[in-house]
């Protein structure tokens, strides 16, 4: 609500959007060094296969503790970045690092998880992505086989063509591709079966309420049977609860990853769960 008196609305309007584009500034300023400045880093989120107990994958998620302005969340500076175009650097920065960091744990003989690195607008949209990432791999000797690549439902409905055509690129290489956030966007279930894809997420925003809302219960069961009919399988996103986790089990979701199980820890805690995860049963 708004409230009267003292200032007028506009210019409380104006102070307002006034801090917020010194934020935004500030933000794109100082983001354009953190590269540089190694103020970037990656934590790792396991995701977890339902079928054996066992990690099976983790999500690499970008972090930036910038000395001026702090920890900066990603859900701020990734806009800023795309929009000014410094997401270009920052994915392949991002990219890079998590395939070294899965060719680290091969090399210190860990049980093989796959990485999954998440795509900007941008990334996606480049013509080169798919020599990115063919040169990335190389460069780190990751076999393609262990990446995974993250993307929203909305990139690719942006533009369909464009977007099946890229996937095929992407695919013909190897990699594994998974829709993140899905039952967010407006996909449609005819363009589903067209894009080349492995996997999709069912985002968070359907799991918080599954056990105890019924509308969420459904969508997350039909985005299930969607997935399996067209051969997909599915990760469950921020599985918080043994209730949330024992609703997926008994609907056949393949993968989970949430705070039930680790939030997203550096890459030495990672080794750690690793390590303990050799220890269950085999699948
Ligand atoms: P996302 O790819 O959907 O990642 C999942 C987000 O949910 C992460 O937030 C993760 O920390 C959070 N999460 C996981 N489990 C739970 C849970 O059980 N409960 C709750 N409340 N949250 C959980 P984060 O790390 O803040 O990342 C937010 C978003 O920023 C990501 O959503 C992704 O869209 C974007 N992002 C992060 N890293 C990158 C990156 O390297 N590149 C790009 N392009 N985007 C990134
Ligand atoms: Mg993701
Ligand atoms: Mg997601
Ligand atoms: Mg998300």
């Amino acid at each position: 609500h708004v409230k009267h008196g003292g200032k007028n609305s506009y210019e409380m309007f104006a102070h307002s959007m006034n801090i917020v584009s010194k934020r935004r500034l500030q933000i794109e300023a100082h983001l354009r060094h953190a590269i540089d400045n190694k103020e970037l880093y990656l934590v790792y989120q396991p995701q977890i296969s339902l079928h054996s107990g066992k990690i099976i994958g983790v999500e690499a998620l970008l972090r930036w503790d910038s000395p001026l302005l702090g920890a900066v969340s990603p859900v701020e500076f990734i806009p800023v970045a795309e929009e000014t175009g410094l997401i270009t650097p920052i994915g392949e920065w991002v990219l890079f690092e998590a395939c070294q960091q899965a060719q680290v744990w091969r090399d210190e003989a860990l049980p093989p998880v796959r990485m999954a690195v998440n795509l900007s607008v941008r990334q996606f949209a480049r013509q080169n992505l798919e020599s990115v990432v063919q040169s990335t791999l190389l460069k780190t000797g990751l076999p393609v086989r262990y990446l995974e690549l993250e993307i929203t439902e909305n990139m690719l409905m942006d533009d369909v063509e464009g977007s099946v055509d890229t996937l095929h690129r992407l695919k013909d290489l190897g990699v594994c591709l998974a829709i993140d956030d899905f039952g967010t966007g407006y996909s449609s279930l005819s363009y589903l079966k067209r894009f080349p894809i492995d996997r999709l997420k069912i985002d968070r925003s359907f799991i918080t309420h599954v056990t105890t809302n019924t509308e969420d219960a459904s969508v997350t069961q039909a985005i299930i049977a969607v997935a399996h009919s067209l051969g997909l399988s599915v990760t469950a996103e921020g599985v918080e609860s043994a209730d949330q986790l024992a609703f997926l089990n008994e609907n056949k979701c393949e993968e989970v990853q949430g705070y039930y199980f680790s939030k997203p820890v550096s890459a030495n805690d990672i080794k750690r769960l690793l390590i303990v995860n050799q220890g269950l049963p085999d699948s």
